[in-house]
């Protein structure tokens, strides 16, 4: 069984993240979505919120599962049988960033990271971007899956 896990914050989960799981379930049987409580910053939407909200939305496909990790990706991937990490690319920023972190947990853990571009159309959605919507208490629901 090919698993992948698909970390993040997700702070919140967006149409962008989902867009990226749905994909991914082409080129992986078992894709697990990890929460890095680690990662924290300090985040708006709280934990269990985001659990629900993710669980909700694929509660319709078993192959994906959702796990909060606090762990290092690379350990929380070898606990998930997984070899892959797969994480989205919207604009050269992300491919900078993605290329340092991949690098780094090949050597860590020998784990591959599998890039999936965004779709055009979600190009422009961030969690950043949501957040700012929802402190200005404007109608977040259509970032959200
Ligand atoms: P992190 O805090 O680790 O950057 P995020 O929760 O922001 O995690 O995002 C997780 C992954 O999803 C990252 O690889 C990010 O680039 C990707 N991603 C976020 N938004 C989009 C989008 N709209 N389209 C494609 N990929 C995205």
């Amino acid at each position: 069984m090919r698993t992948a896990i698909f970390p993040g914050s997700f702070d919140p989960f967006t149409i962008g993240h989902y867009d990226i799981v749905m994909r991914g379930l082409d080129l992986f049987d078992r894709i697990v979505i990890g929460i890095g409580r680690n990662s924290e910053k300090k985040a708006c939407f709280p934990l269990e919120e985001r659990l629900r909200a993710i669980h909700e939305a694929f509660h319709h496909n078993d192959r994906v599962e959702v796990q909060v990790y606090d762990s290092l990706t690379v350990d929380f991937a070898r606990e998930q049988n997984a070899k892959f990490i797969l994480r989205g690319i919207r604009c050269v920023a992300d491919f900078e960033y993605e290329r340092n972190m991949a690098e780094a947990n090949k050597q860590l853990g020998d784990v591959e990271t599998i890039l999936l571009y965004t779709r055009p159309e979600y190009a422009h959605v961030s969690s950043t971007l949501v957040r700012d919507l929802y402190s200005y208490n404007k109608d977040i629901s259509a970032y959200l899956p």
